[in-house]
């Protein structure tokens, strides 16, 4: 069998809008998650502008502009290029990365920032590598083991301080190297899974849709580098929640992480973050990082950033809750799907320590991975399974 896709992905990017109910909706690639505060001024900006006032987190740590006027993608492409956040027209769509939450402050075997940005260089030189599909997905691992379960194409797992698991489509290759070398061998990889997507004919657009994808892209990278493979090792499962609340940093300065709920950052609370630091960081969990503080800086910015309702209490049901954008963004949506969420939120109707997802219909967008709670429209109401 060969890849079921009949054509290229249409998924959004910043120049490439989808046409929603409530406008353009336009997708911001964040590889890594990792926003400096100009560029958080700049989106913010944007989103005021240009859009529906707020940045809209997805689960790969992107952000999305909702409600954009027609043509406005033309201008927002311009602003996006002034703050750094559209480096290439040709691949933009394709700097799909996720990298583990707090990476070089707190915890982990290394710091995986530096693979970020050897990443993206990597991609972006590469000509061909602008036909990867707008779903491919890169995983950077530090060794905590929190982005390797998240349903990556191709991914970096931290094994030791000196050596790396190449994994694809979530899996371990066996194939190892060490941290300087990760990347070109994820770069290797890539182009391996482009390379077996023309053997097989197909479209296909993630790596486990390929006949037999992992082992014959493994067997391509091997064949490339030689060298042993080693026994390959479980991958850890993805966390059902990221971390929240505060982290002491191994420098002693301290990362507040705040849930936002259902991931929409007003424009003003995107303001509020640029001003408390100078870098974020955004996670799958649609939670905020915000390193880098002094401790006496710390109370203050947690009030502050819970005024604008962020949340820093792990038990809250908001660190459970997730919905797709329902009405009245979505054309196929049975309901205002947001505000029923909010509305259960706030009647304490969200059992304890269940993951809920509210979705308009039955395709489900912004699923997290793993067990959740489905609450579904229907056109005879909710259905809960
Ligand atoms: S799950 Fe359905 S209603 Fe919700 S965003 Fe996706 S297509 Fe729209």
């Amino acid at each position: 069998m060969t890849s079921p896709r009949l054509r290229a992905d249409a998924c959004p990017g910043a120049l490439q809008t989808h046409s929603a109910a409530d406008g353009e909706l336009a997708r911001v690639r964040v590889p890594g998650g990792l926003l400096t505060a100009a560029q958080l001024r700049a989106l913010a900006a944007a989103a005021r502008d240009l859009g529906d006032g707020a940045l809209e987190m997805t689960s790969r740590g992107n952000l999305q502009l909702r409600g954009l006027a027609p043509g406005a993608a033309r201008e927002l492409g311009d602003r996006l290029a002034a703050a750094g956040l559209l480096p290439s027209e040709t691949h933009e769509r394709v700097r799909n990365v996720l990298a583990s939450a707090l990476t070089g402050r707190a915890g982990g075997l290394l710091d995986a920032r530096p693979w970020v940005a050897a990443l993206d260089a990597g991609l972006l030189a590469d000509p061909a590598l602008a036909a990867l599909p707008g779903r491919y997905l890169a995983t950077l691992d530090d060794g905590r083991g929190d982005v390797s379960g998240l349903g990556g194409d191709v991914g970096l797992l931290a094994m030791s301080p000196s050596s790396v698991a190449l994994l694809l489509a979530g899996e371990d290759s066996g194939l190892r190297t060490g941290p300087s070398d990760a990347v070109g061998l994820l770069l290797t990889a890539t182009r391996a899974f482009l390379a077996e997507r023309d053997a097989q004919g197909g479209t296909a657009w993630r790596l486990a849709e390929l006949d037999d994808g992992p082992a014959r892209v493994a067997a391509r990278v091997a064949a490339r580098l030689g060298g042993a493979r080693s026994a390959p090792v479980a991958v850890p499962p993805a966390p059902s929640l990221g971390p929240v609340g505060a982290e002491t940093q191994a420098d002693g300065r301290t990362a507040l992480i705040g849930v936002v709920p259902l991931g929409r950052i007003a424009a003003g609370q995107a303001e509020l973050l640029a001003s408390l630091t100078g870098e974020v960081q955004l996670t799958p969990w649609r939670s905020v990082v915000v390193p880098d503080l002094a401790e006496d800086r710390v109370d203050d910015a947690a009030v502050d950033l819970h005024r604008t309702g962020m949340v820093f209490d792990a038990a809250s049901p908001w660190a459970r809750v997730t919905a797709c954008a329902g009405r009245p963004g979505c054309a196929r949506s049975l309901a205002d799907v947001r505000a029923d969420a909010a509305a259960a939120v706030a009647s304490g109707a969200v059992p304890d320590e269940t993951r809920v997802h509210w979705a308009g219909c039955e395709r489900r967008c912004g699923r997290p991975r793993g067990e959740v709670l489905d609450v579904v429209a229907t056109a005879d109401g909710y259905r809960v399974s």
